[in-house]
């Protein structure tokens, strides 16, 4: 439980998400030089502890940033105006992929499938034959729809290819397994505020070999602050080329050594739990998933708000009434879903005081619900997940 005991207000949103105390304490600390021996020794530790949670040998790159800007600075690295790209786009965030590559001038053409679902691989592996891609641009963890992508088998398709594989795991990094060098990603871009358990304000970036050459031979580099090079350089040295969010790296270097003191594979096997938990316990509330993909988000869980409830309500009750803050939605799906983080440190009493407060919810506004369901059937859920 990484909300505050003593108050009221429960942050269960799929980002951001509640800090733990030891990690808002490790921030606390004095701000020393961002180019001195303390703070290269938090950088260091920083990028070694970051490292088993990618699945990766490669350096870790750090921004003062939100998720979207190291996204921003991932397509702006390996591609330039008129270079083209292939964004899978099947929810909220592959949309903004589209919307960045738009603003930059690439040549971005989209593969689509319906919110929930996935794009296949197939169908990626079919548009790059014969094709001229320099990128293949995916969403490992849509937040907006709880639709996880198959990341090694995408990998497997584009690794056959010259085109590098870019991947926004904002959502997913942390939470769900994400084995970057064996399955073959070229960039994952993450941030602080979703399953590192950190408050907002880190982006971080992660480059193969394979895409180091291809941003090394991109002629038609238009960046500054985003210059994978420049940081590259700077990483070498343990520092960011332009001021570091010193308290920000202390507080995912605390965030990353809970991670581990815990054990990555008992980190993952949580959220798998509490997600199983959550599901069950709001299916038996009459909340049914609205994810349809083969393989669905243990960090974030999407119920479909059945016909006649308006999921804004729900959300605006919960806050009003309960304190308990979750997701509805802002896009096509506005009043349709509701959307739980069960990511960084949420626990099982999270997620049944989630559900107690959902049926009271319901209850509240008229819906029918068979008091103590939702935990019940979380409950069954738990004992066997
Ligand atoms: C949260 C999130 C982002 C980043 O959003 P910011 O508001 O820019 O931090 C990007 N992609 C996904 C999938 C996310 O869930």
């Amino acid at each position: 439980m990484t909300n505050d005991p003593t108050s009221s207000y429960r942050l269960r949103l799929p980002g951001p998400t509640a800090v733990p105390e030891r990690v808002r304490q490790a921030m606390a600390g004095p701000i020393v030089s961002h180019r001195g021996p303390e703070f290269k020794e938090v950088m260091t530790d920083t990028a070694e502890l970051m490292q088993p949670i990618l699945g990766t040998s490669n350096q870790v790159l750090l921004f003062g940033s939100s998720g979207t800007g190291v996204m921003e600075a991932s397509l702006a690295n390996v591609l330039g105006e008129g270079d083209k790209a292939l964004v899978l786009s099947n929810g909220q965030f592959g949309e903004r992929f589209l919307s960045i590559a738009e603003n930059l001038g690439l040549a971005a053409d989209a593969i689509e499938a319906a919110w929930g679902q996935t794009v296949s691989p197939d169908a990626v592996a079919y548009r790059l034959e014969g094709s001229d891609y320099r990128a293949v641009v995916a969403v490992h963890n849509e937040s907006s729809t709880g639709a996880v992508a198959d990341l090694a088998a995408l990998g497997a398709v584009v690794g056959a290819t010259p085109a590098v594989l870019v991947v926004d795991s904002v959502s997913g990094l942390g939470g769900i397994e994400m084995r970057q060098d064996d399955w073959g990603v070229d960039v994952v871009v993450s941030a602080s505020q979703k399953a590192l358990m950190c408050p907002p304000g880190l982006g971080l970036a992660s480059v193969s070999d394979k895409a180091w050459k291809v941003i090394e031979d991109n002629g038609k580099r238009g960046r500054f602050y985003w210059d994978f090079l420049r940081a590259r350089d700077a990483a070498a040295k343990g520092q960011t080329a332009f001021t570091t969010p010193v308290s920000m790296v202390v507080a995912l270097r605390e965030a990353l050594r809970m991670i581990h003191e815990e054990g990555l594979p008992e980190v993952l096997a949580r959220h798998r739990r509490v997600a199983t938990g959550l599901r069950a316990g709001g299916a038996a509330l009459g909340l049914p998933l609205f994810t349809k993909a083969p393989m669905i988000s243990n960090t974030v869980t999407v119920f479909a708000t059945p016909d006649g409830l308006d999921g804004t309500e729900v959300v605006r009750h919960l806050y009003e009434h309960y304190g308990t803050v979750i997701g509805g939605a802002r896009n096509q799906l506005k009043g349709k879903v509701l959307r739980i983080g069960t990511m960084g440190g949420c626990v099982e009493t999270d997620i049944r005081e989630d559900l107690l407060y959902l049926e009271r919810t319901l209850e509240d506004l008229g819906w029918p619900v068979e008091r103590g369901a939702g935990v019940g059937a979380a409950e069954e859920a738990l004992l066997q997940a």
